[in-house]
């Protein structure tokens, strides 16, 4: 019976997590999505931390430079997947893998090692085994651009900007 009432209130917390992830508009409520799922499947948080978009190489899609509250996203890449797909549901899960892939880094786990299994433990658990963002945290994100000469692609080079009011819902936490 307790068996049963945990099974339920996890599918309802994928149905949820799912909703979320489908609905959310720009790069602060996927974080939010981000902190939560984490929240939820580590117990773990952070706060403060900001995002900042530029045009890296194709081949990679964020970083976090250890000891600092940074995480850098590559627009570029991003700005690809966007003209390759106009599903909101795929644009958002695969900056959510990218972005938690680096709020791991942040959490103190500076191996690839590390991350990875973890990525793919929290998409599973937050939206099912057979939902894109768990298979983006399987595969690679880069597997949604199959067949997209990336290597041949120009990209241009605008200035590094910050995203406004990222963390926007946690000013409340004072830490
Ligand atoms: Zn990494």
């Amino acid at each position: 019976m307790a068996r049963m009432k945990s099974n339920m209130k996890d599918s309802l917390k994928v149905k949820d997590y799912r909703s979320r992830l489908e609905n959310a508009e720009g790069y602060g409520e996927v974080w939010e999505i981000v902190k939560a799922t984490v929240k939820s499947s580590l117990n773990e948080r952070r706060v403060g931390m900001m995002l900042f978009l530029d045009d890296l190489p194709l081949r990679l899609g964020a970083y976090h430079s250890l000891g600092t509250n940074n995480i850098v996203l590559n627009r570029a890449l991003v700005n690809i997947v966007e003209a390759a797909s106009k599903s909101k549901r795929l644009i958002n899960s695969f900056v959510y893998v990218l972005l938690l892939h680096e709020y791991l880094h942040a959490l103190g786990r500076p191996r690839e090692s590390q991350v990875r299994p973890l990525v793919y433990k929290i998409s599973r658990e937050s939206f099912g085994p057979d939902h894109i963002t768990t298979q983006l945290a399987e595969l690679g994100p880069w597997y949604i651009l199959k067949g997209i000469p990336l290597d041949a692609m120009d990209v241009p080079k605008r200035v590094i900007e910050i995203v406004k009011d990222f963390e926007k819902a946690d000013k409340k936490y004072i830490i």
